[in-house]
Protein backbone atom coordinates (compact mmCIF):
# COMPACT_ATOMS: atom_id res chain seq x y z
CA UNK A 1 0.00 0.00 0.00
CA UNK A 2 1.48 3.61 -0.62
CA UNK A 3 0.77 7.34 -0.36
CA UNK A 4 -0.36 9.15 -3.90
CA UNK A 5 1.37 12.39 -3.70
CA UNK A 6 2.38 15.62 -5.72
CA UNK A 7 4.95 17.93 -5.73
CA UNK A 8 7.11 20.39 -8.01
CA UNK A 9 10.40 17.80 -9.47
CA UNK A 10 12.87 18.67 -11.13
CA UNK A 11 13.36 16.62 -14.25
CA UNK A 12 17.06 17.19 -15.59
CA UNK A 13 19.84 18.88 -14.16
CA UNK A 14 19.75 22.58 -13.87
CA UNK A 15 16.65 22.44 -15.21
CA UNK A 16 13.17 23.52 -15.16
CA UNK A 17 10.13 22.70 -12.43
CA UNK A 18 7.02 20.59 -12.88
CA UNK A 19 4.38 18.82 -11.38
CA UNK A 20 5.26 15.70 -10.59
CA UNK A 21 2.74 12.91 -9.18
CA UNK A 22 4.51 10.39 -7.31
CA UNK A 23 4.29 7.60 -4.38
CA UNK A 24 5.31 7.54 -0.75
CA UNK A 25 5.17 4.76 1.77
CA UNK A 26 1.97 4.50 3.70
CA UNK A 27 1.45 5.18 7.21
CA UNK A 28 3.47 2.74 9.00
CA UNK A 29 2.72 1.54 13.04
CA UNK A 30 5.41 4.03 14.08
CA UNK A 31 4.98 6.53 11.34
CA UNK A 32 3.04 9.80 10.77
CA UNK A 33 1.50 11.50 8.05
CA UNK A 34 2.12 15.11 7.98
CA UNK A 35 -0.13 17.30 5.36
CA UNK A 36 2.40 20.05 4.42
CA UNK A 37 1.56 23.63 4.96
CA UNK A 38 4.84 25.20 4.20
CA UNK A 39 8.13 24.08 2.42
CA UNK A 40 11.15 26.61 2.31
CA UNK A 41 14.14 27.04 0.00
CA UNK A 42 17.73 26.07 1.13
CA UNK A 43 20.19 26.86 -0.96
CA UNK A 44 21.33 23.36 -0.54
CA UNK A 45 18.28 22.81 -2.71
CA UNK A 46 19.75 25.29 -5.09
CA UNK A 47 23.10 22.88 -5.39
CA UNK A 48 21.39 19.52 -5.94
CA UNK A 49 19.48 21.05 -8.59
CA UNK A 50 22.41 22.35 -10.26
CA UNK A 51 24.39 19.70 -9.66
CA UNK A 52 26.86 21.56 -7.83
CA UNK A 53 27.97 17.70 -5.42
CA UNK A 54 28.30 15.54 -8.18
CA UNK A 55 25.69 13.15 -9.85
CA UNK A 56 21.85 13.38 -9.22
CA UNK A 57 18.64 11.21 -9.68
CA UNK A 58 15.78 12.94 -11.40
CA UNK A 59 13.23 13.56 -11.57
CA UNK A 60 14.06 15.29 -7.77
CA UNK A 61 11.29 16.97 -5.25
CA UNK A 62 13.32 19.13 -3.36
CA UNK A 63 12.96 20.42 -0.09
CA UNK A 64 14.07 19.91 4.02
CA UNK A 65 12.18 22.50 5.35
CA UNK A 66 8.94 21.46 6.18
CA UNK A 67 5.91 22.58 8.55
CA UNK A 68 2.81 21.00 8.36
CA UNK A 69 -0.26 19.31 10.23
CA UNK A 70 -0.24 15.89 11.35
CA UNK A 71 -3.44 13.91 9.95
CA UNK A 72 -3.01 9.84 9.92
CA UNK A 73 -0.83 8.24 12.80
CA UNK A 74 0.25 4.61 13.08
CA UNK A 75 -0.87 2.27 15.86
CA UNK A 76 2.42 2.58 18.35
CA UNK A 77 2.28 6.47 17.71
CA UNK A 78 2.59 8.18 20.92
CA UNK A 79 4.47 11.77 20.70
CA UNK A 80 1.84 12.78 17.99
CA UNK A 81 -1.50 13.54 17.69
CA UNK A 82 -3.86 14.32 14.61
CA UNK A 83 -3.89 17.89 14.49
CA UNK A 84 -0.56 18.55 16.07
CA UNK A 85 1.86 20.48 13.80
CA UNK A 86 5.06 18.94 12.81
CA UNK A 87 8.34 19.74 11.20
CA UNK A 88 11.02 17.66 8.92
CA UNK A 89 14.48 18.60 8.53
CA UNK A 90 17.03 17.02 6.34
CA UNK A 91 16.34 13.22 7.21
CA UNK A 92 13.85 10.75 8.20
CA UNK A 93 15.36 7.96 9.37
CA UNK A 94 18.63 6.10 10.50
CA UNK A 95 19.88 2.79 11.88
CA UNK A 96 18.97 3.96 15.78
CA UNK A 97 21.45 1.04 16.91
CA UNK A 98 25.04 3.16 16.45
CA UNK A 99 26.75 5.08 18.54
CA UNK A 100 25.83 8.41 16.94
CA UNK A 101 22.16 7.16 16.96
CA UNK A 102 22.51 6.79 20.72
CA UNK A 103 24.19 10.03 21.44
CA UNK A 104 21.41 12.08 19.63
CA UNK A 105 23.71 12.80 16.23
CA UNK A 106 21.98 10.71 13.43
CA UNK A 107 22.88 12.78 11.15
CA UNK A 108 26.11 10.97 11.31
CA UNK A 109 25.02 7.61 11.44
CA UNK A 110 26.23 5.69 7.97
CA UNK A 111 22.73 4.21 7.16
CA UNK A 112 21.00 7.78 7.54
CA UNK A 113 18.43 8.56 4.87
CA UNK A 114 18.45 11.98 3.41
CA UNK A 115 14.70 13.43 3.17
CA UNK A 116 15.40 13.57 -0.74
CA UNK A 117 17.83 12.45 -3.16
CA UNK A 118 18.27 9.29 -0.92
CA UNK A 119 17.15 5.57 -1.08
CA UNK A 120 15.53 4.89 1.50
CA UNK A 121 16.52 1.52 2.78
CA UNK A 122 13.74 0.83 5.42
CA UNK A 123 11.07 1.19 2.73
CA UNK A 124 12.22 -0.95 0.03
CA UNK A 125 14.70 1.35 -1.67
CA UNK A 126 12.03 3.88 -2.12
CA UNK A 127 13.44 7.23 -3.21
CA UNK A 128 13.27 9.83 -1.21
CA UNK A 129 11.02 12.67 -2.19
CA UNK A 130 11.28 16.36 -0.33
CA UNK A 131 8.90 18.87 0.91
CA UNK A 132 8.13 20.74 -2.53
CA UNK A 133 4.93 18.59 -1.86
CA UNK A 134 1.49 18.02 -0.72
CA UNK A 135 2.56 15.33 2.07
CA UNK A 136 5.38 12.95 3.66
CA UNK A 137 5.11 9.89 5.85
CA UNK A 138 7.93 9.49 8.33
CA UNK A 139 8.61 7.49 11.83
CA UNK A 140 7.84 9.69 14.54
CA UNK A 141 11.07 9.61 15.64
CA UNK A 142 12.48 12.01 13.26
CA UNK A 143 10.00 14.40 13.07
CA UNK A 144 9.92 17.69 15.32
CA UNK A 145 7.20 19.07 17.17
CA UNK A 146 6.38 22.55 16.51
CA UNK A 147 4.36 24.31 19.40
CA UNK A 148 0.56 25.39 18.54
CA UNK A 149 1.86 29.25 19.59
CA UNK A 150 4.51 28.83 16.84
CA UNK A 151 4.52 31.60 13.74
CA UNK A 152 3.71 28.98 11.29
CA UNK A 153 4.66 30.90 7.96
CA UNK A 154 8.22 31.38 9.21
CA UNK A 155 8.86 27.46 10.96
CA UNK A 156 9.84 25.88 8.04
CA UNK A 157 13.37 27.42 7.90
CA UNK A 158 14.49 26.65 11.24
CA UNK A 159 14.33 22.53 10.53
CA UNK A 160 17.27 23.38 8.43
CA UNK A 161 19.03 26.93 8.17
CA UNK A 162 17.99 27.53 11.98
CA UNK A 163 19.69 24.04 13.10
CA UNK A 164 22.60 23.95 11.20
CA UNK A 165 23.90 27.15 13.01
CA UNK A 166 22.33 26.71 16.25
CA UNK A 167 23.55 23.56 16.15
CA UNK A 168 27.74 24.49 15.69
CA UNK A 169 27.16 27.89 17.92
CA UNK A 170 26.36 25.75 20.85
CA UNK A 171 29.11 22.73 19.92
CA UNK A 172 31.89 25.90 20.12
CA UNK A 173 30.84 27.17 23.16
CA UNK A 174 29.37 30.60 22.48
CA UNK A 175 28.90 32.55 25.02
CA UNK A 176 27.85 36.12 27.10
CA UNK A 177 30.68 38.78 25.60
CA UNK A 178 32.19 36.76 23.18
CA UNK A 179 33.28 37.88 19.73
CA UNK A 180 31.53 36.11 17.34
CA UNK A 181 31.99 36.51 13.26
CA UNK A 182 29.28 35.45 10.57
CA UNK A 183 29.98 34.98 7.10
CA UNK A 184 27.98 34.75 4.60
CA UNK A 185 24.61 36.81 5.82
CA UNK A 186 21.56 34.81 3.90
CA UNK A 187 19.56 31.80 5.25
CA UNK A 188 21.89 30.36 7.51
CA UNK A 189 23.51 33.05 8.37
CA UNK A 190 20.66 36.08 9.38
CA UNK A 191 19.85 32.74 11.92
CA UNK A 192 22.74 32.69 12.96
CA UNK A 193 23.40 36.18 13.71
CA UNK A 194 20.29 35.89 15.50
CA UNK A 195 21.58 33.23 18.63
CA UNK A 196 25.00 34.52 18.47
CA UNK A 197 23.29 38.24 19.43
CA UNK A 198 20.59 36.28 22.01
CA UNK A 199 23.44 34.20 23.76
CA UNK A 200 25.01 37.73 24.22
CA UNK A 201 27.76 37.60 21.42
CA UNK A 202 29.17 40.74 19.43
CA UNK A 203 28.47 39.94 16.43
CA UNK A 204 30.42 40.72 13.11
CA UNK A 205 28.43 39.81 9.88
CA UNK A 206 30.89 39.44 6.62
CA UNK A 207 29.25 39.52 2.48
CA UNK A 208 30.02 40.73 -0.14
CA UNK A 209 27.11 43.14 -1.04
CA UNK A 210 26.19 46.73 1.14
CA UNK A 211 22.59 45.62 1.07
CA UNK A 212 22.51 44.13 4.04
CA UNK A 213 24.28 46.49 6.41
CA UNK A 214 20.98 47.96 8.09
CA UNK A 215 19.94 44.04 8.41
CA UNK A 216 22.78 42.62 9.93
CA UNK A 217 22.40 46.12 12.13
CA UNK A 218 18.50 45.53 12.68
CA UNK A 219 19.40 42.01 14.34
CA UNK A 220 21.59 43.07 16.70
CA UNK A 221 25.21 42.97 15.02
CA UNK A 222 27.82 45.62 16.03
CA UNK A 223 29.85 45.20 12.96
CA UNK A 224 29.11 44.71 9.28
CA UNK A 225 31.71 43.98 6.60
CA UNK A 226 31.85 44.22 3.09
CA UNK A 227 34.22 42.01 1.95
CA UNK A 228 34.77 42.93 -1.40
CA UNK A 229 36.02 46.74 -0.09
CA UNK A 230 39.36 45.07 1.71
CA UNK A 231 39.77 48.21 3.94
CA UNK A 232 36.59 46.91 5.80
CA UNK A 233 38.70 44.25 6.84
CA UNK A 234 41.33 46.11 8.57
CA UNK A 235 41.96 45.43 12.22
CA UNK A 236 39.56 42.48 12.24
CA UNK A 237 42.85 39.94 12.02
CA UNK A 238 43.25 37.90 15.76
CA UNK A 239 40.22 39.31 17.21
CA UNK A 240 37.24 36.90 17.04
CA UNK A 241 36.58 33.46 19.57
CA UNK A 242 34.54 32.15 17.08
CA UNK A 243 33.43 32.77 12.90
CA UNK A 244 30.79 30.57 11.14
CA UNK A 245 31.33 30.24 7.65
CA UNK A 246 27.72 29.95 5.91
CA UNK A 247 29.51 30.73 2.25
CA UNK A 248 27.47 29.08 -0.55
CA UNK A 249 30.35 29.72 -2.82
CA UNK A 250 34.23 30.03 -3.42
CA UNK A 251 36.11 32.33 -0.93
CA UNK A 252 39.81 32.39 0.95
CA UNK A 253 38.78 30.72 4.36
CA UNK A 254 42.71 31.86 5.69
CA UNK A 255 40.75 35.17 5.91
CA UNK A 256 38.59 34.04 8.71
CA UNK A 257 41.05 31.92 10.17
CA UNK A 258 43.34 35.02 10.86
CA UNK A 259 40.89 36.39 12.94
CA UNK A 260 40.87 34.19 15.17
CA UNK A 261 42.30 35.23 18.59
CA UNK A 262 44.24 31.72 20.28
CA UNK A 263 42.01 28.97 21.22
CA UNK A 264 39.25 30.39 18.47
CA UNK A 265 36.99 28.02 16.61
CA UNK A 266 36.11 28.41 12.66
CA UNK A 267 32.79 26.32 12.67
CA UNK A 268 32.29 25.69 8.86
CA UNK A 269 28.50 24.80 7.45
CA UNK A 270 28.79 26.14 3.67
CA UNK A 271 29.25 23.56 1.33
CA UNK A 272 30.52 25.53 -2.02
CA UNK A 273 30.39 23.66 -5.52
CA UNK A 274 33.24 20.59 -5.62
CA UNK A 275 34.58 22.57 -8.94
CA UNK A 276 35.45 25.40 -6.74
CA UNK A 277 35.74 24.10 -3.24
CA UNK A 278 38.35 25.70 -1.35
CA UNK A 279 41.05 24.45 0.67
CA UNK A 280 42.72 25.35 4.11
CA UNK A 281 46.59 24.47 3.58
CA UNK A 282 48.06 23.07 6.37
CA UNK A 283 50.86 25.73 6.83
CA UNK A 284 48.40 28.07 7.66
CA UNK A 285 46.58 25.86 10.44
CA UNK A 286 50.23 26.38 11.76
CA UNK A 287 50.94 30.05 11.41
CA UNK A 288 47.58 30.21 13.16
CA UNK A 289 48.05 27.95 15.75
CA UNK A 290 46.07 26.69 18.73
CA UNK A 291 43.16 27.55 17.06
CA UNK A 292 40.38 24.88 15.83
CA UNK A 293 38.61 24.20 12.69
CA UNK A 294 35.61 22.10 12.26
CA UNK A 295 32.59 21.20 9.81
CA UNK A 296 29.13 20.52 10.63
CA UNK A 297 26.22 18.73 9.41
CA UNK A 298 22.25 20.27 10.34
CA UNK A 299 21.98 18.61 14.24
CA UNK A 300 20.57 15.54 15.73
CA UNK A 301 17.07 15.25 16.28
CA UNK A 302 17.35 15.93 19.72
CA UNK A 303 19.10 19.05 19.16
CA UNK A 304 16.41 20.25 16.58
CA UNK A 305 13.68 20.00 18.64
CA UNK A 306 15.75 22.20 21.59
CA UNK A 307 16.28 24.80 18.90
CA UNK A 308 13.13 24.91 17.92
CA UNK A 309 11.41 25.10 21.23
CA UNK A 310 14.20 27.68 21.91
CA UNK A 311 13.48 29.81 18.67
CA UNK A 312 10.04 29.79 19.59
CA UNK A 313 10.44 30.41 22.96
CA UNK A 314 12.66 33.80 22.30
CA UNK A 315 10.72 34.64 19.22
CA UNK A 316 13.78 33.82 16.77
CA UNK A 317 12.66 33.51 13.61
CA UNK A 318 13.76 33.89 10.30
CA UNK A 319 13.07 36.67 7.49
CA UNK A 320 10.41 34.78 5.03
CA UNK A 321 8.96 36.18 1.72
CA UNK A 322 6.25 33.57 1.11
CA UNK A 323 5.41 32.60 -2.27
CA UNK A 324 2.91 30.12 -4.08
CA UNK A 325 3.69 26.95 -5.09
CA UNK A 326 3.84 27.16 -9.04
CA UNK A 327 7.00 26.07 -10.99
CA UNK A 328 7.48 29.29 -12.14
CA UNK A 329 7.47 30.90 -8.44
CA UNK A 330 10.21 29.02 -7.28
CA UNK A 331 11.97 28.92 -10.55
CA UNK A 332 12.36 32.67 -10.10
CA UNK A 333 13.31 32.46 -6.19
CA UNK A 334 16.04 30.26 -7.19
CA UNK A 335 17.62 32.39 -9.46
CA UNK A 336 16.60 35.26 -6.78
CA UNK A 337 18.80 33.62 -4.51
CA UNK A 338 22.06 33.06 -6.73
CA UNK A 339 21.94 36.77 -7.70
CA UNK A 340 21.55 37.79 -3.68
CA UNK A 341 17.90 39.16 -4.00
CA UNK A 342 16.41 37.09 -1.42
CA UNK A 343 16.00 38.69 2.35
CA UNK A 344 16.32 36.01 3.61
CA UNK A 345 14.16 32.78 3.12
CA UNK A 346 11.85 31.75 0.41
CA UNK A 347 9.16 30.53 1.89
CA UNK A 348 6.21 28.35 -0.19
CA UNK A 349 2.90 28.01 0.48
CA UNK A 350 2.55 24.14 -0.57
CA UNK A 351 -1.43 25.03 0.16
CA UNK A 352 -1.33 26.31 -3.51
CA UNK A 353 -0.09 23.46 -5.35
CA UNK A 354 -2.60 22.64 -7.72
P1 LIG B 1 22.06 31.75 0.98
O1 LIG B 1 22.27 31.87 -0.48
O2 LIG B 1 20.75 32.10 1.56
O3 LIG B 1 23.16 32.63 1.76
C1 LIG B 1 24.51 32.67 1.42
C2 LIG B 1 25.05 34.05 1.72
O4 LIG B 1 26.48 34.03 1.54
C3 LIG B 1 24.50 35.13 0.81
O5 LIG B 1 24.16 36.25 1.60
C4 LIG B 1 25.68 35.42 -0.11
O6 LIG B 1 25.77 36.73 -0.59
C5 LIG B 1 26.83 35.20 0.84
N1 LIG B 1 28.11 35.04 0.17
C6 LIG B 1 28.37 34.49 -1.06
N2 LIG B 1 29.69 34.51 -1.31
C7 LIG B 1 30.28 35.08 -0.24
C8 LIG B 1 31.63 35.40 0.07
N3 LIG B 1 32.63 35.11 -0.75
N4 LIG B 1 31.87 36.00 1.26
C9 LIG B 1 30.87 36.28 2.11
N5 LIG B 1 29.58 36.01 1.86
C10 LIG B 1 29.29 35.42 0.70
O7 LIG B 1 22.45 30.25 1.34
P2 LIG B 1 22.05 29.38 2.64
O8 LIG B 1 22.26 30.19 3.83
O9 LIG B 1 20.75 28.72 2.38
O10 LIG B 1 23.15 28.20 2.56
C11 LIG B 1 24.51 28.51 2.71
C12 LIG B 1 25.39 27.28 2.49
O11 LIG B 1 25.21 26.36 3.55
C13 LIG B 1 25.08 26.50 1.21
O12 LIG B 1 26.31 26.07 0.64
C14 LIG B 1 24.30 25.31 1.71
O13 LIG B 1 24.36 24.20 0.88
C15 LIG B 1 25.01 25.06 3.02
N6 LIG B 1 24.24 24.28 3.98
C16 LIG B 1 24.93 23.41 4.78
C17 LIG B 1 24.30 22.66 5.73
C18 LIG B 1 25.07 21.77 6.63
O14 LIG B 1 24.47 20.92 7.29
N7 LIG B 1 26.39 21.92 6.72
C19 LIG B 1 22.85 22.73 5.87
C20 LIG B 1 22.22 23.75 5.07
C21 LIG B 1 22.90 24.46 4.13
P3 LIG B 1 24.66 37.51 -1.44
O15 LIG B 1 24.36 38.66 -0.57
O16 LIG B 1 25.26 37.88 -2.74
O17 LIG B 1 23.53 36.56 -1.63
ZN1 LIG C 1 19.17 23.04 3.99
Amino acid sequence: KTLPAKGLAVVAIGGKFKPFEFQRHAVGDNDIQIDILYASICHSDIHHVKGDWGKEEFPMVPGHEIAGKVVAIGKNVTKFKVGDLAGVGCMVNSCGQCEYCKAGLEQYCKDVVLTYHDKDQFHNNETTQGGYSNNITLTEGFAIKIPATADLKKVAPLLCAGITTYSPIRYAGVKKGDKVGVAGFGGLGHMAVQYAVKLGAEVTVFDITEDKRKDAKRMGAIRYVNVNDSAQLKGLDNSLNFVLSTIPASYEPNTYLKMLKIDGQMGIVGLPPYAVMPNIPIDKLIWQGNRKVFGSQIGGIKETQEMLDYSAANNIYPEVEIIPATATAVENAYKNVLDGKVKFRYVIDMKTLK
